[in-house]
């Protein structure tokens, strides 16, 4: 598709992706693909898939390739993809990365955006720790940088504010350190000639979004053209 963009938001737990890709969103129309989202929707909904999946979640563990990729293959076939697709949280190995490659290119697409962003290990845990998000619209807030008008209530639509149960400071190291163990490796992977942007995740999320990423997205690279 001539207008197609695939963004890819590589960046440790707790690094901004979920806020950034909600300005994608607005800007951009495309879907937002977020593995986690999938996993908690599934452990809420009390699925078999939920079930085995919040065993690796609470330890702060990745689940399976083989059921984080059915994820994503069942997403892409929805026609809210037809415009692309932000991936959050995905691809976290290199297998998964290779996945990520073939199942595009069964949609005669591929990525077009690579996004790294930066923020240091002690900022994140930080960031974690305070996090709350909505249990009904899913509005994430934090309890110093983004509080809520009234604590525990979330702003857009009066839904009860809750911390995720891997936002505490044990799973979080757990995480952090599966991530520059595994997943940073991944950096090394899309080098290869993707159109890569790094970022400092440190500077305020609109900022970085108006100053860099949109930028970033408003070319899409000539081969996908
Ligand atoms: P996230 O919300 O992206 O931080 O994901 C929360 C948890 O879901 C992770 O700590 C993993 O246990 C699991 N998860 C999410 N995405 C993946 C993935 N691509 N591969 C393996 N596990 C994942």
């Amino acid at each position: 598709m001539f207008d197609r963009r695939n963004v890819l938001l590589l960046g440790a737990p707790a690094s901004g992706k979920g806020t950034q890709s909600a300005y994608i969103i607005r800007d951009f129309g495309l879907a937002q693909l977020s593995t986690g989202d999938m996993l908690r929707e599934a452990v809420r909904s009390g699925t078999e898939l939920g079930k085995q999946a919040k065993k690796y979640m609470d330890e702060g563990q990745l689940v399976t390739d083989s059921v984080i990729i059915d994820l994503i293959s069942e997403a892409l076939k929805r026609p809210e993809c037809a415009k692309g697709a932000i991936f959050d949280g995905f691809p976290r190995t290199v297998v998964q990365a290779e996945e990520l490659d073939t199942m595009l290119k069964k949609h005669s697409t591929s990525l077009t955006h690579i996004v790294n962003i930066e923020v240091p290990d002690e900022v994140l845990i930080e960031r974690a720790a305070g996090r709350r998000s909505c249990s009904k619209c899913g509005k994430v807030f934090h309890i110093s940088f983004n509080p809520p008008s009234v604590a525990g209530v979330c702003d857009k639509c009066g839904g009860e504010l809750i911390q995720r149960d891997d936002d505490n400071e044990a799973t979080m190291a757990k995480r952090l350190k599966i991530f520059h163990d595994t997943t940073e490796k991944l950096l090394t992977y899309y080098e290869r000639g993707t159109n890569l942007l790094t970022i400092d995740g440190m500077a305020p999320a609109d900022e970085i979004y108006i100053g860099k990423l949109k930028v970033f997205l408003n070319d899409i690279p000539q081969k996908q053209q």
